[in-house]
């Protein structure tokens, strides 16, 4: 890190009152990670506490040409939070205030630090939910979601983050505030921009009354690609889940052990299902799902209490951490892809892992075609990394070719940016970073990301191989 960075952060401590700014090693080093293992190298962390503090700290790290990375809660999987060449970290941690919730117009005002649980939690006393529900719900934030347009279990039936964003309070690179309706103007542009073109202070967000019932079951689909044309089937009869979720038999395997629940994963693939909606609808449903696993074949085990609900759901909650026990490191791929491909890419994924002898664990969010293909390995061992690499850059390029694209929710961020030209032209890029230059024209909002690889003065210090994580 250039020193002459650190003391600009140490100066911009001193001008700005009443923000907190650290430049201490604890906080740098603490503060250089998100959920990849890629490391990278913060100058200093600022912890805003309102809009006007963001305003401030902004124009003023503008004005003396310091990078800002914004960050929520460092659980990104493609790097979009890490800082790179000694550049100033912005936590959201101290704005997490629900401003405003008008239950006739289905919204809620939240600052962008607040975590997608606690508001969930803060909706739920008031009979609405929120449906965007990445996994990573108990620690993610909102600003977080909105920067990746996150995904989650529930994206199949109610969408992705994009959809429920009605307007943001955001802030330019030179700290402009901005009361941008959406989806009009720039504003829209904020939503997956991954910190990279503005940064978000509060969002304004649609929100729906809780359904009246749940049904919940795990079925065990024959190991092989069955699962996936099972799946496929339940969809053509008219079912209409909110959560369509496949896991591998190996990858259930992981869980079982990890959840202490034994025999789960021997020989079959497992696909995860909630139907939700009225009492009447949710039966009739359930019905169907039942008729259609006898038929195939498919052993259905229902949840038939509020405790069983929640021990499926922390099974299917339980994939990412017991995978992350495996490996020293996770190659961690969220491809997305039309779910008539899925088949055909999860056959080449397992024949592509065997033909490369690598360790691989296959899950999806099967609703919305978004395969999470995980590679175990060890990143000290250089010969088998070549192979990750060799392995990444072939599933890409079969993903590409079968309809689909890098990333279905994680983002594109520092692990897949030398990608990004597999799916775009040389003209479409250059459009792209026509757009950041003019909303970023010092390029100081989270450089060296996205669109912008090389706008990192000190990529070195970061590993270059997809999503390590
Ligand atoms: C176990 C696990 C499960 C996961 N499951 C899912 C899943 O199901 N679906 C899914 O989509 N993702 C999932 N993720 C990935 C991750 O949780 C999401 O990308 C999440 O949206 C990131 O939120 P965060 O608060 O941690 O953001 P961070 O990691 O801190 O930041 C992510 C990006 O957002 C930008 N950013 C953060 N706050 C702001 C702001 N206020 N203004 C502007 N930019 C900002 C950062 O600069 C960065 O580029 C999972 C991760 C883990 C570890």
């Amino acid at each position: 890190m250039a020193g002459g960075q650190l003391r600009e952060i140490e100066r911009l401590g001193r001008s700005l009152r009443g923000i907190p700014i650290h430049t201490g090693a604890r906080y740098r080093l603490s503060y250089s990670f998100d959920a990849t293992s890629e490391r990278g190298c913060a100058g200093g962390v600022a912890f805003p506490g309102s809009l006007d503090d963001l305003a401030r700290l902004l124009r003023e790290a503008g004005r003396r040409g310091i990078p800002v990375f914004m960050r929520g809660a460092g659980s990104g999987f493609s790097g979009g939070a890490i800082p790179l060449d000694g550049g100033l970290v912005v936590s959201t941690e101290k704005m997490h205030r629900v401003l405003r919730f008008d239950a006739r117009a289905g919204e809620v005002e939240v600052e962008s630090g607040i975590v997608n649980r606690e508001l969930q939690d803060y909706l739920e006393r008031e009979g609405c939910f929120y449906p965007p529900d990445p996994a990573s719900l108990n620690f993610s934030t909102i600003g977080g979601n909105i920067a990746e347009n996150a995904g989650g279990p529930r994206a199949f039936k109610y969408g992705v983050t994009r959809r429920y964003v009605r307007s943001l309070t955001w802030l330019t690179a030179e700290g402009e505030i901005v009361l941008g309706a959406f989806p009009e103007g720039l504003t829209a542009g904020l939503v997956g921009a991954e910190g990279t073109l503005g940064a978000v202070y509060s969002a304004r967000l649609r929100v729906l009354p809780l359904p009246e019932d749940f049904r919940t079951s795990l079925l065990e689909v024959r190991a092989g690609e069955e699962a996936f044309s099972f799946a496929l089937s339940l969809l053509t009869a008219g079912l209409n889940p909110s959560v369509l979720e496949y896991i591998d038999a190996k990858t259930m395997r992981c869980v079982g052990e990890y959840c202490c629940f034994g025999g789960l994963g021997r020989d079959s693939d497992f696909l995860f299902i909630e139907i939700d909606g009225s009492r009447v609808e949710a039966a009739a449903q359930e019905a169907l799902l039942g008729q259609m696993a006898r038929a195939f074949g498919v052993v259905l085990r229902a949840a038939r209490s509020a405790a069983e609900r929640e021990l499926l759901w922390k099974l299917r909650r339980s994939v990412s951490p017991s995978l992350a026990r495996r490996g020293l490191t996770k190659v961690n791929e969220d491809v997305s892809l039309p779910l008539g491909a899925l088949e055909e890419a999860s056959r080449f994924v397992h024949a592509l892992a065997g033909e490369l002898d690598l360790d691989c664990y296959l899950f999806a969010h099967a609703g919305d075609g978004n395969m999470h293909v995980n590679i175990m390995t060890d990143r000290r061992r250089a010969e088998e990394m070549a192979r990750v690499e060799t392995f990444v850059e072939r599933l890409f390029e079969r993903v590409i070719g079968l309809g689909g694209t890098l990333s279905g929710e994680h983002g594109i961020g520092l692990t897949k940016s030398h990608y990004l030209s597999m799916v775009f032209t040389a003209a479409e890029l250059e459009l792209a970073r026509g757009i950041k230059k003019a909303m970023d024209p010092r390029l100081i909002l989270n450089p060296g990301k996205y669109f912008m690889p090389e706008a990192a003065a000190c990529g070195g210090s970061v590993q270059r191989c997809s999503s390590i994580g």
